[in-house]
């Protein structure tokens, strides 16, 4: 059974060595008596939080354990089940494990897949948990209407696609930035934002901003931290709302940096919530009702960098950091 494992706590930017590929030996059956499920994982999930459970002091995480298999969201077929919820060859998604396969003893975190006409990646993508927190973060939190203006930082990633394709659906304006050409081509041409830029050929970002939002930004879901907020508050509208899901820019710093304009949050009267999507599990009902339907009517778009092999995992966790995925970055563990 190839496992994925972390060697231990780091500080500064991640490297691919801080994981390494070992060996164990695992049984295909259930213990007798036992309620677990033994899973052959499928896909797996690679998220930015990863970094944060990689450092000794995790956040609101709980660190990994050095020298323990990696864990995270995955899809995976069952293999044999001592859970009466569960049988041989149920294909599920929620809480695994790094390897080629996993003995699941915390059942509660795996959901039985209710829809195969759809890519069975997409269970830890859009219709996972970066799904449900484009779904949460922009719906449930910043009360969107037609006409307003939205800004989505890191737009091209797992969640940002969405959050601007949702605002696209409801007839907002949106405009998208990412790091690169390649993912600037596609906010503009795949995903219908109204505009797209890279914010890395931006000298200021307060005044690109102003340049892109002219009449300032009624809503902007917040990816990023860091200087990218700094110079949205100031362009922020009265009443404006922030969704503050992530601040990736942030991940790898020992200190974060400082915020100079939040003044801006009181003279404009702006709501700024952070959320953790684990929070709304409750809504995913009625988010698979809204974005099923999308899927399979064209009206949505999903963009996937698959990598293949867990001997590529170390990498493609890495790359998140590092700008080179683009969109929802999985690896592939086995065909299905
Ligand atoms: P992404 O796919 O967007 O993350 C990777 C991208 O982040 C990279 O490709 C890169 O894109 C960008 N990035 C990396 N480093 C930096 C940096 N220093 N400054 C600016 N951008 C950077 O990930 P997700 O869509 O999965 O997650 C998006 C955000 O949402 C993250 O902050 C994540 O932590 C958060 N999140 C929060 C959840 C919650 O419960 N609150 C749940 C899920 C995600 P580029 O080339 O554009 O720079």
């Amino acid at each position: 059974n190839t496992q994925v494992i972390f060697r231990g706590y780091v500080s500064g930017f991640p490297n691919e060595s801080d994981l390494y590929l070992a060996n164990s030996r695992i049984s295909l059956k259930v213990p007798e008596g036992s309620k677990a499920v033994v899973v052959k994982n499928l896909y797996l999930s690679c998220d930015p939080y990863m970094r944060l459970r990689m450092s000794y002091d995790a956040n609101y995480f709980e660190p990994f354990r050095p020298g323990s298999v990696m864990t995270g969201n995955g899809v995976a077929k069952v293999m044999d089940s001592g859970h009466p919820s569960f049988s041989k060859g149920d294909l599920v998604w929620g809480i695994t494990r790094w390897e080629e396969y996993t003995l699941v003893t915390a059942t509660e975190s795996l959901f039985k897949i209710p829809d195969t006409d759809v890519p069975l990646s997409y269970y830890i993508g859009i219709l996972g948990v970066p799904g449900l927190t484009a779904y949460v973060g922009f719906y449930e939190l910043c009360t969107p209407k037609k006409g307003e203006y939205v800004y989505v930082s890191s737009a091209s990633g797992a969640v940002g696609q969405l959050v601007g394709q949702f605002a696209k659906l409801l007839g907002c304006y949106v405009v998208g930035s990412a790091g690169t050409k390649e993912k600037v081509d596609l906010l503009k041409n795949k995903f219908g934002f109204d505009e797209a830029f890279n914010y890395k050929e931006e000298q200021d970002l307060a005044t690109c901003l102003k340049r892109y939002f002219p009449e300032g930004i009624d809503i902007y879901f917040e990816n990023v931290g860091g200087a990218m907020l700094d110079a949205v508050l100031p362009n922020m509208r009265v009443h404006g709302r922030i969704a503050a899901c992530g601040m990736i820019s942030q991940y790898n710093l020992d200190k974060p940096e400082g915020i100079y304009n939040l003044m801006n949050v009181i003279s404009k009267q702006i709501k700024m919530q952070g959320f953790i999507t684990p929070s709304y599990f409750h809504l995913y009902p009625k988010f698979m009702e809204t974005i099923l339907p999308h899927i399979k009517e064209g009206k949505v778009a999903y963009v996937e960098d698959i990598a293949e092999g867990l001997q590529n995992a170390p990498s493609a966790l890495i790359r998140l950091f590092s700008g080179h995925n683009v969109g929802k970055q999985v690896i592939q563990v086995a065909m299905e």
